[in-house]
């Protein structure tokens, strides 16, 4: 009886012991499973984290790519410009140059020197800078009631053309009576020397009036070079060879004789009453 009494006690101990040991084999997989899961959302936490700090440093990276790419985009277009307004006054210091440069019978043409030239028809040739305004000082002249009908005789002149002329004029005078040796010099104050003519740069015209052919002081009395001597300026042409001037210029009064210098500088020119030696000269005093 005591026996079965103690086995029973014994039984009950073990069942409790045994439901002490399940109770606390529950708890630690209960707290296992809170950690894990706290583990699992910090890692979740710690991920997240790392994306947003990824994201924000991408961001960061690609304004700072797209603020880099466009101040250089920025810096090539101000480098373009800069080069176009650099040619762009380089070909405007050329024109001016080339416009203003000085042919008479101790400057000759610069060698090499090469036109860009446009056909007015007829054989004539100019400078194609001069081309249009030459072509509405003629039709303005011929227009206006008190101008007259200009007939535009010579342009450019090659070399072999020049010297042509030349000798030609040299060929008249001794048949004029001019001697062999005084006739060149003579002949040189109406035909200008080979490569010492401004028809030779393709920037002179001659021009005469309808109702006269001569070359000569009658010229300058008709309708034609009345209009084109008060009018030429505006069109960017001077008159070349003024009366009285040939002592500066080396060649006699020619009232046909147009030079084309452009609208700014002829109106200069003009207004200043001097001859393009003198101007010249008093630019680069
Ligand atoms: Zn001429």
């Amino acid at each position: 009886m005591e026996r079965r009494k103690k086995k029973k006690g014994a039984a009950g101990v073990f069942l409790l012991l045994l439901l002490v040991i399940v109770l606390a084999c529950l708890g630690i997989l209960y707290a296992l499973s809170l950690y894990s899961s706290a583990l699992r959302q910090q890692a979740e936490a710690d991920a997240a984290l790392q994306r947003s700090e990824m994201e924000n440093s991408l961001r960061s990276a690609s304004a700072q790519a797209s603020e880099e790419l466009r101040e250089r985009q920025e810096q090539e277009v101000r480098e373009a410009e800069e080069l176009c307004l650099s040619l762009k006054n380089s070909f405007l210091a050329r024109d001016r140059e080339e416009l203003l440069l000085l042919v008479n019978p101790w400057n000759a043409v610069p060698e090499g020197y090469t036109p860009r030239l446009v056909d007015l028809g007829d054989g004539i040739w100019i400078d194609e800078r001069a081309a249009g305004d030459l072509t509405a000082m003629l039709e303005a002249c011929y227009a206006d009631p008190h101008g007259s009908i200009p007939v535009p005789i010579s342009g450019y002149r090659t070399q072999e053309y020049q010297q042509g002329l030349y000798d030609d004029k040299i060929r008249r005078l001794r048949e004029a009576g001019w001697s062999e040796e005084d006739a060149p010099a003579e002949a040189a104050h109406s035909v200008a020397v080979p490569g010492t003519s401004e028809h030779q740069l393709g920037l002179a015209i001659d021009i005469l009036d309808v109702n006269n052919s001569e070359l000569d002081l009658t010229q300058s009395w008709t309708e034609t070079q009345r209009w084109l001597s008060a009018h030429c300026a505006e069109y960017g042409f001077i008159l070349r060879y003024p009366d009285g001037t040939s002592d500066i210029t080396g060649i006699i009064f020619e009232p046909w004789h147009y030079r084309y210098v452009g609208k700014e500088l002829a109106q200069k020119i003009t207004a200043s009453g001097l001859t393009l030696e003198e101007y010249l000269a008093q630019e680069t005093e």
